[in-house]
């Protein structure tokens, strides 16, 4: 079975080098949803309990939020970070508080500092898809994720072989079903195997 939860993100970005209007820089609430698959956890009839789901996904996509997203040969990059720079936000603002861990991964870097995430590829929903699941495919049990951003929309499932896989890995804490750490103990609760 699958739980899942969905997220809403406020970001800003455009697709550089795109013939249409979407070259041009605009604003946009996506909504996430991540399915995560399981057995059901019979300590806690859940496969995942759906606000561990958010904090997990939150913890890295608050990135993502009232953020602005760039591809990296976008010149509109050292353009707004030269005005941020002589703004002196370029390195954070007291206002800016709600940041997670920066991260680089092969398909984006986070800057949270001065809410900026810089991506290889165009930020397209499908693009959305690929970073998401590289930033969480080691922390979730993915099955699938969808991402709609206005009248765009994408979706991408993720093997059974692997989600099978996966499951066998992590064991669930019986008492409130997150997964317990390597030593097998529940973060949350102290349960231990
Ligand atoms: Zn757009
Ligand atoms: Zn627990």
């Amino acid at each position: 079975m699958r739980s899942f939860t969905t997220l809403d993100l406020q970001y800003a970005h455009r697709f550089y080098g795109f013939k249409g209007e979407a070259q041009y820089l605009h604003g946009h609430t996506g909504i996430l949803t991540i399915e995560v698959e399981d057995s059901v956890n019979a300590g806690v009839n859940m496969v995942f309990p759906c606000n561990e789901i958010k904090k997990i996904a939150w913890e890295v996509l608050q990135n993502f939020d009232h953020a602005l997203i760039l591809r990296e040969d976008d010149p509109l990059l050292p353009a707004i970070l030269g005005v941020y720079e002589s703004q002196g936000i370029k390195n954070g603002a007291p206002t800016n508080k709600q940041k997670g861990p920066a991260f680089k991964t092969e398909l984006a870097t986070a800057y949270p500092e001065c809410r900026l995430v810089v991506t290889k590829e165009t930020m397209t929903v499908e693009g959305m898809i690929k970073i998401v699941y590289d930033l969480l495919k080691d922390k979730l049990n993915i099955a699938k994720i969808t991402f709609t951003s206005g009248v765009n929309g994408a979706s991408q499932e993720y093997g059974q072989a692997y989600v099978q896989e996966r499951q066998t890995e992590k064991d669930r804490c019986p008492l409130c079903g997150i997964s317990l750490n390597e030593n097998g103990v529940c973060p949350k609760c102290g349960y231990k195997k």
